[in-house]
């Protein structure tokens, strides 16, 4: 049997912040993680820039996690997105503010950050067991598969930081749900979120369309119109500002089966202004040349027009202007989870308490994305995960602290 004062198990952002904490205020903290390596989705987070945190006011960037922003909020306050930045740059980590205001590390990758932040967790006497992957719970002790075989840890305190279901194959695959389950803790089942979506685009349009970027338009949902651009993928479409609407476009499809996402193609045009030059066209000139000459639409916009306007080549100037500024795509289902940047669901809130304890397992803690709660991409998900983590060390301080006084 081994011993640990403090048990975190998942050694994502979440496990690794909380172990950072703890072992700074003395304690023998011991990281295990299902993997040979840890923070593998940190590090694929850092493929794409690693947007860490955002810039803008914390008032707003505090409401971004919808209806779990007020139970999200003494975490956030206690680690800000400044704070966030002050922490990699102690770890030797530089940040920027984008165009968008997302904050960056000036190397834009994870790999550094990550390299000085285990350092600093050795030097801080912190132990990382790999490939302990943990299965649940053996009487008061915990239960880990390893490569020796099955192997049970004792600790005066758990966290329990094993991240949402998306991207199973980095480690986080959600298989800590039955466990939990079967000891009383009420978890809502894992959505995609962030995620892209199925289309049923015709055979000739995604052969020559697919991994195409659509630029500078603007999508509208029930989330409210914003401007970005998105890819065509050979099942749907992907990208920023799909996953920006990917919450709202979801719980359509959920509640009522059919949803679109609107474009407008021209946003820098108003719509009379485009049928009038459109009416100005020659009527026997191809559609693709009426669309480049009137509309300023060409290569994969046009093509979107002529993929989802019915007879788009027989349609008046007035009707394909109307397209143009405001095009439905019809979407069939999310993208399945696993492709997901992030998840929707997990442990309820209320079935953990203002320390991040569940309120069913008492000593044990849980941190960062596996909790049920969601936002948009833009440096929430991992600012969250990282305060969620601090927030619950400090609860497991106070714990500790507790069980060291009164047995
Ligand atoms: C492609 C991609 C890009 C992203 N880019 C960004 C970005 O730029 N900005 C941003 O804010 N967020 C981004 N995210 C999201 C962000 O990476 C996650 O929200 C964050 O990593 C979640 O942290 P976590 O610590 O809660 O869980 P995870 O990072 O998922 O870590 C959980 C850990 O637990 C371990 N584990 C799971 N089950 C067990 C078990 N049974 N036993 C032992 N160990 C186990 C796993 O191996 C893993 O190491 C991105 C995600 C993806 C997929």
């Amino acid at each position: 049997m081994e011993q640990t004062d403090v048990a975190i198990i998942g050694g994502g952002p979440a496990g690794l912040a909380a172990a950072e904490r703890l072992s700074h205020h003395g304690h023998a903290v011991t990281v295990y993680d299902a993997m040979p390596t840890v923070a593998r989705k940190f590090l694929l987070a850092g493929k794409s820039g690693l947007n860490i945190t955002h810039s803008e006011p914390f008032e707003r960037f505090a409401e971004r996690f919808g209806d779990a922003s007020p139970r999200l909020r003494a975490a956030l306050d206690a680690f800000t997105p400044q704070e966030v930045r002050d922490w990699a740059a102690g770890l030797g980590t530089e940040t920027f503010v984008g165009s968008s205001g997302r904050v960056f590390p000036e190397v834009m990758k994870a790999s550094p950050l990550l390299r000085a932040w285990l350092r600093r967790l050795d030097a801080q006497g912190v132990v990382i067991r790999t490939r302990h992957r943990w299965t649940g719970f053996a009487g008061g002790n915990l239960l880990f598969e390893t490569p020796d075989g099955e192997k049970r840890v004792a600790s005066k305190a758990t966290l329990l930081a094993l991240g949402g279901a998306s991207w199973p194959r980095l480690g986080s695959d959600a298989a800590w749900v039955a466990p939990l389950r079967e000891k009383g803790v009420d978890i809502a089942p894992f959505r995609p979120a962030n995620c892209g979506f199925d289309v049923t685009w015709s055979e000739s349009f995604r052969e020559r369309f697919a991994g195409e970027p659509v630029k500078a338009v603007t999508a509208s949902s029930a989330a409210g119109t914003l401007p970005g651009e998105f890819v065509i993928s050979r099942h749907g479409i992907e990208g920023s500002l799909v996953y920006a609407h990917a919450a709202s476009l979801r719980d359509a499809l959920e509640r009522e089966g059919r949803v679109s996402l609107v474009l407008d193609l021209a946003p820098g045009r108003v719509r009379e202004r485009i049928a009038r030059d459109l009416a100005r066209q020659d009527p026997k000139a191809s559609l693709s040349t009426r669309l480049r000459k009137g509309a300023g639409i060409d290569g994969v916009k046009a093509a979107l027009v002529r993929e989802l306007v019915p007879d788009a080549g027989k349609a008046t100037a007035d009707a394909l202007a109307a397209a143009i500024k405001r095009l439905p795509v019809p979407l069939l289902r999310p993208r399945p989870i696993a492709e997901a940047i992030s998840s929707a669901g997990g442990i309820r809130w209320d079935a953990v308490d203002e320390h991040y304890m569940l309120k069913a397992l008492p000593g044990i803690f849980v941190a960062g994305e596996m909790i049920d709660w969601e936002a948009p991409t833009g440096g929430y998900l991992l600012t969250a995960c990282l305060a969620t983590g601090k927030a619950a060390a400090e609860g497991m301080e106070s714990w500790l602290h507790e069980q060291a006084r009164y047995g």
